[in-house]
């Protein structure tokens, strides 16, 4: 479960969230929404420690995250899959060695590189299942920057679920892709997340795909949750304004 308790994030002198107050239950998918700078990016950074509220709290299954340090963040951070914006990908590297990269968060860098030199069966064949999940097996030994930015995407989510999350964060996933595979991507990350009983939240610049996926939308601009609730229920007409 996800808390926020009346959080406040300032960079500086640029107040990026105020009063942000919110409850995530596990298994949920929500979508936030909203015109650039309304703080999107802001509050999922918040949700996996990466950054730290100015003011109020954040809380990971009842525990505060700024109390969290060392190892006890990093295994709390291990539950939490990120798929950033600019994906994050390790160019020239293989398919199979970027999943594999998923295991970072679970096994430390240590863990990571000795699977990335000799991977055993078993992560193989996990990694080709998963593969398979997201519609890209015969990929499994191309380079990435060999791939389409559709195909990339599909690598990104095939990491974040390696790591075996309760938590998927994606930041506007789809943001570089046309209508047509923006909307194949997003159905397929909220049907995976959904087989697993896993949480996700995303930020979306697209409101007809809020809608058609997600039961839960959160409409923010300036920094405050202006709306929250199901599509229909926070009313087309509001998201769109959230456009202008
Ligand atoms: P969104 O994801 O909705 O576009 P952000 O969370 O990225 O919104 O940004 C919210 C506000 O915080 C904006 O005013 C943005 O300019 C500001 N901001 C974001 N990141 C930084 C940063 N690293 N330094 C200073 N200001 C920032």
């Amino acid at each position: 479960m996800l808390e926020f308790q009346s959080v406040g994030l300032s960079y500086g002198g640029v107040k990026a969230l105020s009063g942000v107050n919110l409850l995530i239950q596990p298994g949920e998918q929500v979508c936030l929404i909203g015109p650039s700078g309304a703080g999107k990016s802001s509050l999922l950074g918040l949700m996996n420690g990466r950054l730290l509220a100015s003011e109020g709290e954040v809380l990971l299954n009842g525990e505060k995250l700024a109390e969290l340090s060392g190892k006890r963040l990093r295994e709390r951070r291990a539950g939490i899959a990120w798929v950033p914006q600019d994906l994050g990908l390790v160019a020239n590297l293989r398919v199979n060695q970027n999943v594999a990269c998923g295991l970072a968060a679970r096994k430390g860098l240590l863990g990571l590189l000795r699977s990335l030199l000799v991977m055993g069966r078993g992560e193989k064949k996990e990694i080709a299942n998963l593969l398979r999940r997201v519609g890209i097996e015969e990929k499994i030994f191309s380079r990435v920057d060999h791939l389409s930015g559709g195909q990339q995407q599909r690598v990104a989510i095939a990491r974040a679920l390696y790591q075996e999350p309760q938590i998927i964060l994606a930041d506007e996933p789809v943001s570089a892709v046309d209508p047509e595979r923006a909307k194949s991507l997003v159905h397929l990350l909220t049907s995976l997340a959904g087989e697993e009983g896993q949480t996700l939240v995303m930020s979306l610049h697209d409101v007809s795909l809020a809608r058609r996926y997600f039961d839960r939308v959160i409409g923010m601009r300036e920094g405050r949750i202006i709306m929250d609730g199901k599509p229909d229920e926070v009313g087309l007409e509001d998201l769109y304004r959230l456009d202008e």
